[in-house]
């Protein structure tokens, strides 16, 4: 289903449902520690949500067994939360959250370096990810084209001499999680389909500091780079209006 304009109720329900979701995104990077586990991250996410309203959008998607994705260092997106796997100091650590609320759906992600001891090139990853993403906000308006937001993410983790994941791409977002078009990171401006003011959409770079390839691990969910280098995904549902953007998923 192409993600369609929506309406002004489906649009107060979705920037409700972002609010929440940047709540709890905000609450787990404050909470994070070395030594903590990936399933510690996704209780809080579970405990947070709770009595708001809000429902975890993630839990049972095409069968996920989580509320959280929680991926480290040369793990890109999908990983499980688990009670053996312990955070460490240096770790990237990418958390991505969905929330329902009446119905809509938002999805967000992002990195986070845990402890004090980070890799200089490590920590840049993260800053340039996160301004990609940015770029690609900045381009939106009413009638924008698909390539142009994969144009403007693709040429600032370019000029960082970055990995830019291909395999997986962000998408149209709210009836459901993903709906289309694909929003791929890596394009040419002025082609692919325009997008209306009205539609909501999910913008989010992957980026490693070695090459874009990437597989799927033995438990059939986690996705990690082939030459094991680092990476950090950072993500907004964003609603394009007539003459710019409102990022739903921020406080
Ligand atoms: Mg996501
Ligand atoms: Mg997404």
């Amino acid at each position: 289903m192409l993600t369609r304009v929506k309406t002004p109720a489906e649009i107060i329900a979705m920037r409700h449902s972002g609010k929440l979701l940047a709540t709890v995104l905000a609450t787990l990077k404050e909470a994070i520690e070395p030594g903590m586990t990936t399933k510690d991250l996704s209780e809080i996410a579970k405990r947070e949500l709770r009595s708001t309203g809000g429902q975890p959008a993630f839990l049972g998607q095409y069968g996920f067994t989580d509320v959280l994705c929680v991926s480290i260092n040369d793990e890109v997106v999908h990983g499980i939360p688990s009670e053996k796997r312990i955070i460490n100091e240096g770790d990237l650590v990418s958390m991505d959250y969905g929330v329902t609320y009446d119905g809509m759906i938002t999805d967000s992600a992002i990195t986070v370096a845990v402890g004090q001891e980070i890799n200089p090139k490590a920590l840049q990853l993260l800053k340039d990810t996160e301004s990609s993403l940015h770029a690609g906000i900045a381009v939106l308006r009413h009638n924008v084209y698909v390539g142009d937001i994969a144009a403007a993410v693709q040429s600032v983790l370019e000029r960082g001499g970055y990995g830019i994941v291909r395999d997986l791409v962000g998408h149209g977002v709210g009836h459901e999680l993903h709906e289309d078009p694909n929003i791929p990171n890596y394009g040419k401006s002025g082609t692919g389909q325009q997008l209306s003011k009205g539609m909501t959409i999910a913008i989010e770079p992957m980026a490693t500091l070695g090459t874009h390839k990437i597989f799927v691990d033995d438990d059939g969910w986690t996705v990690k780079t082939r030459d094991g280098s680092k990476s950090a995904h950072f993500e907004h549902t964003v609603l394009i209006t007539e003459k710019g953007a409102e990022i739903l998923t921020s406080l």
